[in-house]
């Protein structure tokens, strides 16, 4: 018999989600851990990220305070004080996990896992045995390989830093590219932001796009877009960033945030033929199955959504299809909100405009949309814009997009992500009464489609 049913390689979000819920269901189940149990979110990402934006909310919100009438500063940020309170935080997390696992009899293995065969995995010379085996070892950041790239940090060096960098240069426009970007700037560096799209979250709609875009410059951050960065070198003067057009500038820290690759290298994924992309992601079906019988792969490490809700829910789902008579249970991926906490926040379920218009043909496709100032921002001097939009599909104009940047999207996007799940209408949308006064009555009241 085998050591276990179910051996996770990664306690992180969907190591921990696929293991609990297998425990739960009575079944021996047991995570290998090189790091912290908690993974890349509850370590160096999500939540040492949403700390370190509450902060820059903080100060940005002390900045509009007088305007309200409220008489307070800013004085400066106790960056060093701040990183302690947060790293004590993420310190409970780890705690909780380890006493929540040990309560629900999950063997916390520690060391790196390598597969041996599709049934074994190695860990500090010792061989463990189950019948199923799940990759979920995640991510880490990409640092291209251009000359001085070891200058620069990644996130993972973001949350290290225990002083506030005063000049600091963010490579990548993507979601942790302008989160950083927004969060340092707002916390009082002067930021760059450089990267080879022509502008922040250009996988996102249009609207998202355009809107961050300009905000970010209005906000003071300087934009290097496009710009190929080539090299980096330690100049008298700090880190200065290349372009293939000359030097852009010179910086205190430059953090590479070009995107995230797959753990698969040392995994043994050869000695368990299981097959790898050119991308190193482990490509799964429906049912997050590998090609060989007992492998499964969650999380980042199978290119889908990189997101923490997206590992859990496919782990749990894993769990409850493996054990259970529910022998269907998997996730499906279509319609997954997501949020970016820039500032101001943008957050997006669906398809983007141009996706729509793709999948459905122009006429079948209306739009929507709304720009305004918040009321948040009425008494105060800075007034980033919020910007939404509704895309239709069909005759009955079946609300197949919503995407939005704005004060408290962030909070607003979970409720509208169920309408669009389920399918709702614009009608439907019409026919929701509005909660006044809020930004999140727009979506409600939206009256006439625009017209190209
Ligand atoms: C800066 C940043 C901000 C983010 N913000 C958000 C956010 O706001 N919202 C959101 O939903 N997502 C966010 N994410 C993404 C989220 O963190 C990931 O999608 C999620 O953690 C993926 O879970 P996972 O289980 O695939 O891997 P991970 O959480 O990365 O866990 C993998 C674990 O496996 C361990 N491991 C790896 N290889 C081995 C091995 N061979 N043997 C033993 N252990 C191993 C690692 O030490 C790690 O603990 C963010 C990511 C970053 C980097």
């Amino acid at each position: 018999m085998a050591d276990f049913d179910l051996i996770a390689i990664g306690g992180g979000s969907g190591g921990l989600a696929v293991a609990e819920k297998a425990a739960q269901l009575g079944r021996r189940a047991a995570i290998v851990e090189a790091g912290e149990l908690g993974g890349t979110c509850v370590n160096n990402g999500c939540v040492p990220k949403k700390i370190m934006w509450y902060a820059a909310n903080l100060a940005q919100a002390t900045r509009d305070a007088p305007g309200f009438g409220v008489q307070a500063r800013l004085e400066g940020i106790d960056w060093p004080g701040l990183v302690e309170r947060r790293e004590g935080m993420i310190d409970n997390i780890n705690r909780f996990w380890n006493g929540h696992a040990e309560n629900l009899g999950i063997e916390v293995i520690r060391g790196f896992g390598r597969m041996a065969d599709a049934h074994t995995v190695e860990v500090n010379g010792q061989r463990y045995t189950a019948e199923h085996i799940v990759l979920a070892p995640g991510g880490e950041p990409i640092v291209p390989p251009v000359p001085g790239a070891d200058l620069g940090i990644t996130s993972d060096g973001f949350f290290e830093l225990t002083e506030r960098p005063e000049r600091v240069a963010v490579i990548g426009a993507g979601y942790i590219g302008v989160e950083l970007a927004g969060m340092l700037r707002s916390l009082g560096s002067e930021v760059t932001l450089a990267a080879i799209e022509e502008r922040a979250l250009a996988r996102f709609d249009p609207i998202v796009s355009e809107t961050l875009t300009h905000q970010l410059e209005a906000d003071g951050v300087h934009l290097q877009l496009p710009c190929k960065v080539e090299k980096l070198e330690q100049t008298d003067d700090g880190i200065a960033l290349c372009s293939d057009e000359g030097c852009v500038g010179h910086y205190d820290t430059v953090i590479w945030a070009v995107g995230r690759k797959p753990r698969t290298a040392e995994l043994g994924l050869d000695a368990a033929g299981v097959e790898t992309a050119a991308d190193g992601t482990v490509p799964v079906d429906a049912y997050q199955d590998t090609g060989v019988a007992g492998v499964h792969a969650i999380g980042d490490i199978t290119g889908q959504a990189a997101l923490t809700p997206v590992a859990i829910a496919a782990g749990r789902r894993l769990a409850e299809r493996l054990f259970t008579e529910r022998t269907d249970r998997h996730l499906d991926y279509e319609n997954i909100p997501t949020v970016v906490f820039s500032h101001p926040p943008a957050g997006a379920v669906g398809l983007t405009e141009p996706e729509a218009r793709e999948r459905f043909g122009d006429q079948a496709v209306t739009i929507y949309e709304t720009r305004f100032s918040a009321m948040r921002y009425a008494l105060a001097e800075h007034k980033p814009e919020t910007a939404m939009k509704l895309v239709c599909a069909g005759d009955d104009e079946k609300v197949v997009g919503l995407h939005m940047i704005g004060d408290a999207v962030d909070e607003m996007l979970q409720g509208f992500a169920v309408a669009v799940k389920a399918g709702l209408t614009k009608a439907d949308f019409d026919d929701t009464v509005a909660i006044h006064p809020t930004s999140s009555e727009e979506l409600v009241t939206l009256k006439t489609p625009r017209e190209d």
